[in-house]
Protein backbone atom coordinates (compact mmCIF):
# COMPACT_ATOMS: atom_id res chain seq x y z
CA UNK A 1 0.00 0.00 0.00
CA UNK A 2 1.70 2.96 -1.06
CA UNK A 3 1.50 6.34 1.49
CA UNK A 4 1.72 9.74 0.11
CA UNK A 5 3.35 12.41 2.13
CA UNK A 6 4.18 16.10 1.49
CA UNK A 7 7.87 16.46 1.88
CA UNK A 8 9.04 20.48 2.90
CA UNK A 9 12.32 19.49 1.64
CA UNK A 10 11.45 18.75 -2.23
CA UNK A 11 8.40 21.11 -2.04
CA UNK A 12 5.99 18.30 -3.66
CA UNK A 13 4.02 15.16 -2.89
CA UNK A 14 5.99 11.47 -2.66
CA UNK A 15 5.72 8.36 -2.17
CA UNK A 16 7.23 7.00 1.26
CA UNK A 17 9.85 4.84 0.66
CA UNK A 18 11.27 4.16 4.30
CA UNK A 19 15.14 2.96 4.43
CA UNK A 20 14.37 -0.16 6.23
CA UNK A 21 10.86 -1.58 5.66
CA UNK A 22 10.95 -3.33 8.90
CA UNK A 23 11.12 -0.02 11.40
CA UNK A 24 10.55 3.47 10.50
CA UNK A 25 12.93 5.76 12.09
CA UNK A 26 11.14 8.92 13.10
CA UNK A 27 12.35 12.34 15.19
CA UNK A 28 9.90 15.00 16.41
CA UNK A 29 11.21 18.32 17.88
CA UNK A 30 9.08 18.40 21.33
CA UNK A 31 8.77 21.24 23.65
CA UNK A 32 10.49 23.51 25.42
CA UNK A 33 8.97 23.21 28.90
CA UNK A 34 9.41 26.22 30.52
CA UNK A 35 5.34 27.51 30.62
CA UNK A 36 2.31 24.61 30.01
CA UNK A 37 1.41 23.73 26.31
CA UNK A 38 -1.10 25.99 24.64
CA UNK A 39 -3.69 24.45 22.31
CA UNK A 40 -1.29 25.96 19.39
CA UNK A 41 1.75 23.45 20.84
CA UNK A 42 -0.81 20.35 21.32
CA UNK A 43 -2.07 20.64 17.69
CA UNK A 44 1.41 20.08 16.65
CA UNK A 45 1.62 16.75 19.22
CA UNK A 46 -1.95 15.63 17.72
CA UNK A 47 -0.19 15.84 14.10
CA UNK A 48 3.00 13.83 15.54
CA UNK A 49 0.33 11.39 16.89
CA UNK A 50 -1.92 11.22 13.94
CA UNK A 51 1.41 10.23 11.69
CA UNK A 52 2.08 7.37 14.71
CA UNK A 53 -0.71 5.68 14.31
CA UNK A 54 -1.28 5.97 9.91
CA UNK A 55 2.34 4.15 10.09
CA UNK A 56 0.89 1.45 12.97
CA UNK A 57 -2.19 0.92 10.76
CA UNK A 58 -0.64 0.14 7.67
CA UNK A 59 1.29 -2.33 9.38
CA UNK A 60 4.67 -0.70 10.10
CA UNK A 61 7.21 -0.79 13.27
CA UNK A 62 8.34 2.79 14.43
CA UNK A 63 11.63 3.85 16.62
CA UNK A 64 10.38 7.83 17.18
CA UNK A 65 12.67 10.18 19.60
CA UNK A 66 10.83 13.17 20.88
CA UNK A 67 13.28 15.68 22.42
CA UNK A 68 12.59 17.52 25.70
CA UNK A 69 13.85 21.01 24.79
CA UNK A 70 15.26 21.75 29.07
CA UNK A 71 18.06 23.63 28.54
CA UNK A 72 19.77 27.30 26.35
CA UNK A 73 16.91 27.75 23.98
CA UNK A 74 17.16 31.29 24.15
CA UNK A 75 13.40 34.02 23.08
CA UNK A 76 13.80 33.87 19.68
CA UNK A 77 14.86 30.71 17.63
CA UNK A 78 18.24 33.01 16.06
CA UNK A 79 19.57 33.44 19.46
CA UNK A 80 18.26 36.62 20.74
CA UNK A 81 17.03 37.57 24.14
CA UNK A 82 16.96 35.92 27.38
CA UNK A 83 17.19 32.29 28.14
CA UNK A 84 13.35 30.88 27.78
CA UNK A 85 14.13 28.60 30.78
CA UNK A 86 15.86 31.20 32.97
CA UNK A 87 12.97 33.43 32.46
CA UNK A 88 10.62 31.08 33.76
CA UNK A 89 12.94 30.15 36.89
CA UNK A 90 12.83 34.29 37.66
CA UNK A 91 9.26 34.61 37.13
CA UNK A 92 8.47 31.45 39.53
CA UNK A 93 11.47 32.13 41.82
CA UNK A 94 12.35 28.23 41.31
CA UNK A 95 15.44 27.38 39.97
CA UNK A 96 15.68 25.82 36.15
CA UNK A 97 15.74 22.10 36.52
CA UNK A 98 12.77 22.60 38.88
CA UNK A 99 10.93 24.59 36.20
CA UNK A 100 11.50 22.38 33.51
CA UNK A 101 10.68 19.12 35.29
CA UNK A 102 7.24 20.97 36.52
CA UNK A 103 6.66 21.47 32.73
CA UNK A 104 7.60 18.72 31.57
CA UNK A 105 5.33 16.35 33.95
CA UNK A 106 2.35 19.14 32.91
CA UNK A 107 3.27 18.54 29.19
CA UNK A 108 3.16 14.63 29.41
CA UNK A 109 -0.15 14.68 31.81
CA UNK A 110 -1.56 16.67 28.40
CA UNK A 111 -0.46 14.48 25.83
CA UNK A 112 -1.72 11.49 27.85
CA UNK A 113 -5.12 13.12 28.27
CA UNK A 114 -5.04 13.98 24.34
CA UNK A 115 -4.46 9.97 24.03
CA UNK A 116 -1.45 10.62 22.23
CA UNK A 117 1.02 7.67 22.02
CA UNK A 118 4.27 8.46 23.45
CA UNK A 119 7.37 8.02 21.46
CA UNK A 120 9.13 5.31 22.22
CA UNK A 121 12.10 7.48 23.45
CA UNK A 122 11.97 11.09 24.96
CA UNK A 123 14.79 12.02 25.21
CA UNK A 124 16.00 15.37 27.62
CA UNK A 125 18.08 17.49 26.29
CA UNK A 126 19.90 17.92 30.18
CA UNK A 127 20.52 14.21 30.03
CA UNK A 128 22.52 14.32 26.60
CA UNK A 129 24.66 17.15 27.31
CA UNK A 130 28.42 14.84 26.74
CA UNK A 131 26.75 13.41 23.30
CA UNK A 132 26.01 17.23 22.28
CA UNK A 133 29.56 17.53 22.99
CA UNK A 134 30.98 15.00 21.11
CA UNK A 135 28.60 16.02 17.78
CA UNK A 136 29.86 19.44 18.51
CA UNK A 137 33.33 18.41 18.51
CA UNK A 138 33.53 16.34 15.32
CA UNK A 139 31.92 19.78 13.52
CA UNK A 140 34.68 21.77 14.63
CA UNK A 141 37.38 19.03 13.71
CA UNK A 142 35.47 19.12 10.36
CA UNK A 143 36.24 22.85 10.18
CA UNK A 144 32.18 24.16 9.58
CA UNK A 145 33.20 26.85 13.09
CA UNK A 146 34.71 29.80 14.42
CA UNK A 147 35.06 31.08 17.63
CA UNK A 148 34.80 34.30 19.45
CA UNK A 149 36.15 34.98 23.25
CA UNK A 150 32.21 33.22 24.74
CA UNK A 151 31.00 31.68 21.96
CA UNK A 152 31.36 28.72 19.03
CA UNK A 153 29.85 29.37 16.02
CA UNK A 154 28.68 27.62 13.15
CA UNK A 155 29.95 29.34 9.80
CA UNK A 156 27.24 28.83 7.16
CA UNK A 157 29.23 30.16 4.44
CA UNK A 158 31.30 26.65 4.35
CA UNK A 159 27.97 24.72 3.25
CA UNK A 160 27.24 24.43 -0.54
CA UNK A 161 24.19 25.83 0.35
CA UNK A 162 22.24 26.89 3.60
CA UNK A 163 18.90 27.50 3.54
CA UNK A 164 17.90 24.12 1.62
CA UNK A 165 14.32 23.67 3.41
CA UNK A 166 12.94 27.02 2.98
CA UNK A 167 14.82 27.80 -0.42
CA UNK A 168 16.82 30.92 1.14
CA UNK A 169 20.11 31.67 1.05
CA UNK A 170 22.49 33.94 3.01
CA UNK A 171 22.07 36.95 0.65
CA UNK A 172 18.17 36.81 1.83
CA UNK A 173 18.46 36.34 4.87
CA UNK A 174 20.52 39.92 4.86
CA UNK A 175 18.14 41.58 2.48
CA UNK A 176 14.72 40.41 5.13
CA UNK A 177 16.87 41.20 8.23
CA UNK A 178 14.98 43.26 10.50
CA UNK A 179 17.72 44.32 12.74
CA UNK A 180 21.16 44.51 12.74
CA UNK A 181 22.92 41.60 13.64
CA UNK A 182 25.34 40.47 15.86
CA UNK A 183 28.34 41.40 15.11
CA UNK A 184 30.61 38.49 16.45
CA UNK A 185 28.74 36.43 13.70
CA UNK A 186 30.25 36.37 10.03
CA UNK A 187 27.28 35.36 8.13
CA UNK A 188 23.58 36.61 9.43
CA UNK A 189 22.84 32.68 9.39
CA UNK A 190 25.20 31.64 11.26
CA UNK A 191 24.25 30.70 14.87
CA UNK A 192 25.79 29.79 18.33
CA UNK A 193 26.58 26.27 18.94
CA UNK A 194 28.09 25.92 22.54
CA UNK A 195 28.23 29.21 24.32
CA UNK A 196 30.56 29.91 27.82
CA UNK A 197 28.01 30.68 30.68
CA UNK A 198 28.38 34.06 32.46
CA UNK A 199 29.36 33.90 36.15
CA UNK A 200 25.58 33.63 37.70
CA UNK A 201 24.15 31.22 34.87
CA UNK A 202 23.11 28.40 36.70
CA UNK A 203 22.45 25.56 33.53
CA UNK A 204 26.06 25.25 32.95
CA UNK A 205 28.08 22.14 32.22
CA UNK A 206 32.36 21.43 32.07
CA UNK A 207 33.28 20.82 28.88
CA UNK A 208 36.29 21.40 26.50
CA UNK A 209 34.90 25.29 26.22
CA UNK A 210 34.95 25.72 30.19
CA UNK A 211 31.87 25.99 32.34
CA UNK A 212 29.40 26.23 29.24
CA UNK A 213 26.17 25.11 27.98
CA UNK A 214 25.12 24.43 24.38
CA UNK A 215 23.09 26.39 21.63
CA UNK A 216 19.35 25.12 21.31
CA UNK A 217 20.00 23.31 18.04
CA UNK A 218 22.11 21.49 18.84
CA UNK A 219 20.35 18.90 20.86
CA UNK A 220 17.82 17.50 17.90
CA UNK A 221 20.83 16.79 15.93
CA UNK A 222 22.87 15.38 18.47
CA UNK A 223 19.83 13.02 19.88
CA UNK A 224 18.67 12.25 16.32
CA UNK A 225 22.24 10.83 15.66
CA UNK A 226 22.23 8.74 18.61
CA UNK A 227 19.23 7.45 18.79
CA UNK A 228 18.65 7.14 14.75
CA UNK A 229 21.94 6.92 13.24
CA UNK A 230 23.08 9.91 10.41
CA UNK A 231 19.90 9.41 8.55
CA UNK A 232 16.78 8.41 8.82
CA UNK A 233 13.23 8.51 7.86
CA UNK A 234 11.19 11.58 8.63
CA UNK A 235 11.63 14.39 10.73
CA UNK A 236 8.44 16.49 11.91
CA UNK A 237 8.28 19.98 13.43
CA UNK A 238 5.53 23.11 13.70
CA UNK A 239 6.13 25.33 10.20
CA UNK A 240 7.46 28.00 12.35
CA UNK A 241 10.80 25.49 12.73
CA UNK A 242 11.70 25.67 9.00
CA UNK A 243 13.01 28.75 8.34
CA UNK A 244 15.84 28.89 11.56
CA UNK A 245 15.66 25.44 13.77
CA UNK A 246 15.21 22.82 10.85
CA UNK A 247 18.12 24.99 8.86
CA UNK A 248 20.32 24.99 11.10
CA UNK A 249 19.94 20.93 12.49
CA UNK A 250 20.51 20.07 8.40
CA UNK A 251 23.72 22.55 8.53
CA UNK A 252 24.75 21.15 11.96
CA UNK A 253 24.41 17.27 10.30
CA UNK A 254 26.20 18.21 7.30
CA UNK A 255 28.57 19.45 9.31
CA UNK A 256 28.79 16.42 11.28
CA UNK A 257 28.56 13.60 8.68
CA UNK A 258 27.94 15.76 4.99
CA UNK A 259 24.03 14.38 5.26
CA UNK A 260 20.62 15.64 5.12
CA UNK A 261 19.81 14.05 8.33
CA UNK A 262 16.27 12.76 7.43
CA UNK A 263 14.75 11.92 3.82
CA UNK A 264 11.56 13.47 4.70
CA UNK A 265 10.25 16.79 6.37
CA UNK A 266 7.31 17.45 7.36
CA UNK A 267 5.51 20.34 9.15
CA UNK A 268 2.46 21.36 10.65
CA UNK A 269 0.53 24.74 10.37
CA UNK A 270 -0.51 26.75 12.95
CA UNK A 271 -3.61 26.47 14.90
CA UNK A 272 -5.18 30.39 15.12
CA UNK A 273 -7.72 31.72 17.25
CA UNK A 274 -10.63 33.71 16.17
CA UNK A 275 -8.59 34.53 12.68
CA UNK A 276 -5.93 35.37 14.45
CA UNK A 277 -2.87 34.85 16.93
CA UNK A 278 -2.60 33.57 19.96
CA UNK A 279 -1.31 35.57 22.87
CA UNK A 280 -1.36 36.35 26.68
CA UNK A 281 -1.71 39.92 25.48
CA UNK A 282 -5.13 39.15 23.47
CA UNK A 283 -5.43 37.11 26.47
CA UNK A 284 -6.85 34.14 23.92
CA UNK A 285 -3.93 31.97 25.18
CA UNK A 286 -5.93 28.76 25.86
CA UNK A 287 -4.42 25.33 27.94
CA UNK A 288 -6.14 22.20 28.10
CA UNK A 289 -7.00 22.67 31.76
CA UNK A 290 -8.72 26.14 30.13
CA UNK A 291 -10.58 23.92 27.75
CA UNK A 292 -11.55 21.36 30.42
CA UNK A 293 -12.49 24.35 32.90
CA UNK A 294 -14.83 25.41 30.25
CA UNK A 295 -16.78 21.63 29.81
CA UNK A 296 -14.94 20.33 26.81
CA UNK A 297 -13.30 17.06 27.53
CA UNK A 298 -9.47 17.24 26.00
CA UNK A 299 -10.70 14.19 23.41
CA UNK A 300 -13.16 16.70 21.80
CA UNK A 301 -10.09 19.25 20.94
CA UNK A 302 -8.83 15.90 19.08
CA UNK A 303 -12.26 15.77 17.14
CA UNK A 304 -12.11 19.41 16.50
CA UNK A 305 -8.57 18.85 15.10
CA UNK A 306 -9.85 16.41 12.05
CA UNK A 307 -11.45 18.61 11.00
CA UNK A 308 -8.73 20.34 8.87
CA UNK A 309 -5.46 18.97 6.98
CA UNK A 310 -2.38 18.98 8.95
CA UNK A 311 -1.31 21.66 6.13
CA UNK A 312 -4.03 24.29 6.63
CA UNK A 313 -3.72 27.05 9.37
CA UNK A 314 -7.01 25.58 11.54
CA UNK A 315 -9.16 28.26 13.20
CA UNK A 316 -10.02 27.60 16.95
CA UNK A 317 -13.59 28.70 17.96
CA UNK A 318 -15.88 28.04 20.81
CA UNK A 319 -18.43 27.26 18.31
CA UNK A 320 -15.92 25.21 16.57
CA UNK A 321 -15.49 23.11 20.01
CA UNK A 322 -19.18 22.64 20.42
CA UNK A 323 -19.86 21.39 16.93
CA UNK A 324 -16.74 18.99 17.44
CA UNK A 325 -18.37 17.58 20.85
CA UNK A 326 -21.88 17.49 19.05
CA UNK A 327 -19.97 15.54 16.31
CA UNK A 328 -17.94 13.52 19.35
CA UNK A 329 -20.95 12.35 21.01
CA UNK A 330 -22.57 11.65 17.58
CA UNK A 331 -19.77 8.96 16.86
CA UNK A 332 -20.31 7.77 20.28
CA UNK A 333 -23.61 6.80 19.72
CA UNK A 334 -22.96 5.64 16.10
CA UNK A 335 -20.99 3.42 18.24
CA UNK A 336 -23.61 2.22 20.21
CA UNK A 337 -26.32 2.07 17.71
CA UNK A 338 -24.26 -0.49 15.39
CA UNK A 339 -22.62 -2.46 18.68
CA UNK A 340 -26.84 -3.77 19.10
CA UNK A 341 -27.37 -4.69 15.66
CA UNK A 342 -27.18 -7.65 13.82
CA UNK A 343 -28.48 -6.81 10.28
CA UNK A 344 -26.62 -8.36 7.18
CA UNK A 345 -23.94 -5.80 5.57
CA UNK A 346 -21.64 -7.93 2.79
CA UNK A 347 -17.75 -8.14 2.82
CA UNK A 348 -18.00 -5.83 -0.29
CA UNK A 349 -19.28 -2.73 1.71
CA UNK A 350 -16.79 -3.31 4.66
CA UNK A 351 -13.87 -3.37 2.33
CA UNK A 352 -14.96 -0.46 0.00
CA UNK A 353 -15.61 1.45 3.15
CA UNK A 354 -11.60 -0.21 4.38
CA UNK A 355 -10.36 0.74 1.11
CA UNK A 356 -11.62 4.41 1.07
CA UNK A 357 -10.70 5.40 4.86
CA UNK A 358 -6.95 3.41 4.12
CA UNK A 359 -6.73 5.91 0.87
CA UNK A 360 -7.65 9.01 2.68
CA UNK A 361 -5.34 8.36 5.84
CA UNK A 362 -2.37 7.44 3.07
CA UNK A 363 -3.03 10.69 1.09
CA UNK A 364 -0.62 12.83 3.65
CA UNK A 365 -2.73 12.12 6.36
CA UNK A 366 -6.42 13.22 4.68
CA UNK A 367 -8.49 13.21 8.24
CA UNK A 368 -11.25 15.63 6.51
CA UNK A 369 -11.49 12.60 4.05
CA UNK A 370 -11.07 10.08 6.34
CA UNK A 371 -14.18 11.29 8.96
CA UNK A 372 -16.17 11.51 5.85
CA UNK A 373 -16.29 8.11 5.51
CA UNK A 374 -16.59 7.68 9.58
CA UNK A 375 -19.60 9.66 9.23
CA UNK A 376 -21.37 7.42 6.22
CA UNK A 377 -20.78 4.18 8.54
CA UNK A 378 -22.38 5.68 11.87
CA UNK A 379 -25.43 6.69 9.77
CA UNK A 380 -25.95 3.52 7.93
CA UNK A 381 -29.10 2.51 8.77
CA UNK A 382 -28.35 -0.81 9.13
CA UNK A 383 -27.65 -1.77 12.45
CA UNK A 384 -24.21 -4.03 12.60
CA UNK A 385 -21.84 -5.19 15.04
CA UNK A 386 -19.76 -5.52 11.61
CA UNK A 387 -19.93 -1.26 11.49
CA UNK A 388 -19.10 -1.62 14.88
CA UNK A 389 -16.05 -3.55 14.23
CA UNK A 390 -15.02 -1.73 11.79
CA UNK A 391 -15.47 1.76 13.90
CA UNK A 392 -13.27 -0.12 16.19
CA UNK A 393 -10.67 -0.37 13.85
CA UNK A 394 -10.52 3.41 11.97
CA UNK A 395 -10.24 3.93 15.84
CA UNK A 396 -6.50 2.63 15.91
CA UNK A 397 -5.94 5.97 13.73
CA UNK A 398 -8.52 8.46 15.24
CA UNK A 399 -7.14 7.44 18.63
CA UNK A 400 -10.97 8.41 20.29
CA UNK A 401 -10.86 5.99 22.75
CA UNK A 402 -13.71 4.26 21.52
CA UNK A 403 -13.82 1.21 23.25
CA UNK A 404 -14.13 2.19 26.56
CA UNK A 405 -17.60 3.92 25.53
CA UNK A 406 -20.79 1.88 26.84
CA UNK A 407 -24.21 2.83 27.40
CA UNK A 408 -24.54 4.07 30.96
CA UNK A 409 -26.50 1.63 33.00
CA UNK A 410 -28.80 3.16 34.88
CA UNK A 411 -27.25 2.94 38.45
CA UNK A 412 -28.77 4.94 40.76
CA UNK A 413 -27.85 6.66 43.73
CA UNK A 414 -28.76 5.90 47.16
CA UNK A 415 -30.81 9.24 47.92
CA UNK A 416 -32.59 8.50 44.46
CA UNK A 417 -33.43 5.26 45.63
CA UNK A 418 -35.07 5.99 48.80
CA UNK A 419 -36.98 9.13 47.05
CA UNK A 420 -38.63 6.27 44.73
CA UNK A 421 -39.54 3.91 47.52
CA UNK A 422 -40.67 7.00 49.20
CA UNK A 423 -42.93 7.86 46.43
CA UNK A 424 -44.04 4.00 46.29
CA UNK A 425 -45.10 4.28 49.40
CA UNK A 426 -46.92 7.48 49.18
CA UNK A 427 -49.09 6.01 45.97
CA UNK A 428 -49.81 2.79 48.25
CA UNK A 429 -51.58 5.11 50.54
CA UNK A 430 -52.87 6.96 47.77
CA UNK A 431 -51.07 10.11 49.11
CA UNK A 432 -51.22 11.73 45.95
CA UNK A 433 -49.57 15.13 46.96
CA UNK A 434 -46.57 13.35 48.48
CA UNK A 435 -46.48 11.32 45.20
CA UNK A 436 -46.25 14.74 43.04
CA UNK A 437 -43.96 16.36 45.81
CA UNK A 438 -41.57 13.68 45.43
CA UNK A 439 -41.91 13.22 41.28
CA UNK A 440 -40.80 16.78 41.10
CA UNK A 441 -37.99 16.33 43.12
CA UNK A 442 -36.86 13.40 41.40
CA UNK A 443 -37.48 16.28 37.68
CA UNK A 444 -35.61 18.44 39.64
CA UNK A 445 -32.37 16.11 40.17
CA UNK A 446 -32.44 15.60 36.18
CA UNK A 447 -34.41 12.15 36.18
CA UNK A 448 -37.22 10.86 34.14
CA UNK A 449 -40.18 9.79 35.80
CA UNK A 450 -43.10 7.09 35.00
CA UNK A 451 -45.40 5.06 36.30
CA UNK A 452 -45.45 1.40 35.50
CA UNK A 453 -47.92 -1.66 37.55
CA UNK A 454 -44.86 -2.13 39.33
CA UNK A 455 -44.18 1.21 40.57
CA UNK A 456 -42.06 4.18 39.90
CA UNK A 457 -39.62 3.99 37.19
CA UNK A 458 -36.83 6.64 36.99
CA UNK A 459 -33.73 7.54 34.14
CA UNK A 460 -31.21 9.83 34.07
P1 LIG B 1 7.83 25.22 21.58
O1 LIG B 1 7.54 24.57 22.88
O2 LIG B 1 7.66 26.69 21.60
O3 LIG B 1 9.17 24.79 21.00
O4 LIG B 1 6.70 24.71 20.57
C1 LIG B 1 6.31 23.38 20.52
C2 LIG B 1 5.70 23.04 19.18
O5 LIG B 1 4.48 23.75 18.98
C3 LIG B 1 6.58 23.38 17.97
O6 LIG B 1 6.58 22.27 17.09
C4 LIG B 1 5.89 24.57 17.34
O7 LIG B 1 6.09 24.57 15.96
C5 LIG B 1 4.43 24.29 17.67
N1 LIG B 1 3.56 25.47 17.71
C6 LIG B 1 3.75 26.64 18.35
N2 LIG B 1 2.69 27.46 18.19
C7 LIG B 1 1.76 26.78 17.43
C8 LIG B 1 0.46 27.05 16.93
N3 LIG B 1 -0.18 28.20 17.17
N4 LIG B 1 -0.16 26.09 16.19
C9 LIG B 1 0.44 24.91 15.95
N5 LIG B 1 1.67 24.59 16.40
C10 LIG B 1 2.33 25.50 17.13
ZN1 LIG C 1 14.29 20.25 16.98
Amino acid sequence: MSIKFYNTLTRKKEEFKPINEKEIKMYSCGPTVYYFAHIGNLRAYLFMDNLRRVFKYNGYNLKHVMNITDVGHLVSDSDEGEDKMIKAAKRENKNPFEIAQFYMDAFLADIDKLNIDRPEIIAKATEHIDVMEEYVKKIIENGYTYQTEDTIYFDTSKLDKYGVLSNRNIEDQKAGARVEFDKNKKNISDFALWIKAPQNHIMKWDSFFGKSYPGWHLECSAMGCKYLGEQFDIHTGGVDHIPIHHENEIAQSKGYSGKIPANYWMHVEFLQINGGKMSKSLNNLYTLKDLEEKGYEPLVYRMFNFTSSYRAQINFTFEAMEAAKVALNRLREGYLKHSEGNEEISDEEIKNYEKRFLDAINDDLNMPVAMSIVWEIVRNPKKSKKLKELLLKFDEVLGLDLKKYKKEENILPDDVIKLVNDRNEARLNKNWAESDRIRDVLIEKGYTVKDSKTGTIVEK
